[in-house]
C-alpha cells in the first residue's frame, strides 16, 4: 500500500535506507534528498523536521504532515573514575516508562590521550534469557528496540565522545541490555546504518554482535553475509556448568553451538570471539581451561576473559587474581589466543552483566530454567 494514501503518519526511523528511498520517491523527491534526510536522522541526530535546514520550507512542512520523527532522550549520565561513562536513555512509549542503558568505555595511551572508544549498546528492554549472573536477565523481557533507537544511542554517545575525549567512537559492541540476535532485524539494520558513510561511518570490522548462542541466527548471519564480527557469550566450557548459569543451554547445548560455529566459519571464513566471564571457583579450574581449549578448536577463534563485576544477589563472584593467572597460563600452554578484559566502570555499575534498570520496575517475561 502506498505510504501516502494511508491515514497514519510514517515513522521515518522505522524505515531501512531502501524503504526511506521508496518513501522519498513517493513524495516525488530526487535521490539526493534521501541521502540528506538519512544524514539528518542518523549522522546529525535531529529531533524535528524543522532542524533539517538544507530542505526547503515546503518540504519540511510536507514531511511534518506525512511522517513522524522520534528520538530517544538522555535521562541520566554517570562517569566512572576510570573514564567510563554510563548513559540512561528514555524511550518514547507514551504509556510506558521504558529505559535502557549504554556505556562508553575509553582506553587511553600512557599520555592520557584516548586510544580506543568503545560503545556498548542495548538492543532490548530487559532480556528473556535469564542468565543467573546478569542483572538485565533478572528484569525479564519487555520489548525489542527499533533500529532507530539503537542508532540514537550510538549517535548521542558519539557526540559525547568527541566532547569528552576529543575523538569519535572507534568500536561498537552489541553487549548491553538484551540478547542481540533475539532482535535480529533491528541489530542487522542498525549495524548497517552505523557502518553507512552517511550514518555513523564506522567500519563493519569495528562492529561486534554478541550472542548467548542462538544457533539459528548465527547461521542466518552467515547466510546473509553480514560483515560484522561475531562474539559468543560462552561463560562455561561444559554443558553441566553452562546449564547451571545459562538456561538457554538446555535447548541449545554445546553440541548444537559447535555445529552453528563450524557452519558460520565455513561460510564466512571469519574467526569468532568467545566471551568468558571468569567466576571464582566455578569456571576457572585447569579442567575448565582444557575444555575451553577444545571449544576454541571448533574454528579459528580467540577468547576474551572478562573480569566479572559482582552483581548484588548473585552467588558467583569475580575470580581472584592468582586463579586468573593460572587459568590464563593453562590456556596459553594449550595454544589458545586469550586476552583479559579488566573490569571497567565498576563504581557506576557499568560492567558486563551489571546493566539493569532498578527503581523497583515490574518484572518482564523470562525463559524457564
Ligand atoms: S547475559 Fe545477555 S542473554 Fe543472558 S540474561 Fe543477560 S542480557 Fe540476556
Amino acid at each position: 500500500m502506498s505510504i501516502l494514501t494511508t491515514q497514519q503518519k510514517t515513522d521515518l526511523k522505522s524505515l531501512t535506507k531502501e524503504e526511506l528511498q521508496a518513501f522519498c520517491k513517493e513524495l516525488g523527491l530526487p535521490r539526493f534528498r534521501t541521502d540528506q534526510i538519512f544524514q539528518w536522522l542518523y549522522q546529525k541526530g535531529v529531533s524535528s523536521f524543522e532542524e533539517m535546514t538544507n530542505l526547503s520550507k515546503d518540504l519540511r512542512a510536507k514531511l511534518e504532515e506525512v511522517a513522524t520523527l522520534n528520538r530517544i532522550s538522555v535521562a541520566a549520565q554517570q562517569q566512572s573514575s576510570d573514564g567510563t561513562i554510563k548513559f540512561l536513555f528514555k524511550l518514547n512509549d507514551t504509556d510506558k516508562d521504558y529505559k535502557v542503558e549504554a556505556v562508553l568505555i575509553p582506553d587511553f595511551y600512557p599520555d592520557g590521550v584516548a586510544k580506543r572508544l568503545t560503545v556498548c549498546v542495548s538492543s532490548q528492554v530487559g532480556c528473556v534469557f535469564g542468565c543467573s549472573f546478569c542483572a538485565t536477565g533478572k528484569m525479564g523481557f519487555f520489548r525489542n528496540l527499533t533500529h532507530g533507537e539503537v542508532v540514537d544511542q550510538v549517535q548521542y554517545i558519539n557526540s559525547v565522545s568527541e566532547e569528552a575525549y576529543g575523538k569519535k567512537i572507534t568500536n561498537i559492541v552489541y553487549m548491553g541490555m538484551g540478547e542481540p540476535l533475539h532482535n535480529y532485524k533491528t541489530v542487522v539494520n542498525s549495524a548497517s546504518i552505523i557502518a553507512d558513510p552517511l550514518g555513523i561511518d564506522l567500519s563493519p570490522k569495528r562492529i561486534t554482535v554478541s550472542t548467548v548462542g542462538l544457533t539459528k541466527q548465527i547461521k542466518q548471519l552467515a547466510d546473509d553475509e553480514e560483515p560484522f564480527n561475531l562474539a559468543i557469550s560462552l561463560h562455561a566450557p561444559s554443558d553441566t556448568k553452562r546449564d547451571e548459569i545459562m538456561p538457554i543451554n538446555s535447548s541449545m547445548n554445546l553440541e548444537s553451538l559447535e555445529e552453528a560455529v563450524r557452519y558460520y566459519h565455513r561460510k564466512t571464513e571469519r574467526p569468532v570471539t568467545y566471551e568468558y566471564l571468569l567466576f571464582d571457583e566455578f569456571n576457572d579450574t585447569p579442567e575448565d581451561a582444557r575444555n575451553l581449549a577444545k571449544i576454541v578448536n571448533w574454528a579459528p577463534s580467540k577468547v576474551n576473559i572478562i573480569m566479572y563485576n559482582n552483581v548484588a544477589g548473585v552467588a558467583l563472584h569475580r575470580a581472584r587474581e592468582e586463579r586468573l593467572d593460572n587459568f590464563l597460563k593453562a590456556l596459553i600452554r594449550q595454544g589458545v589466543r586469550a586476552t583479559v578484559r579488566r573490569s571497567r566502570g565498576d563504581d557506576i555499575d557499568a560492567g558486563c552483566g551489571q546493566l539493569a534498570i532498578r527503581e523497583g520496575a515490574p518484572k518482564g517475561k523470562t525463559i524457564a530454567k
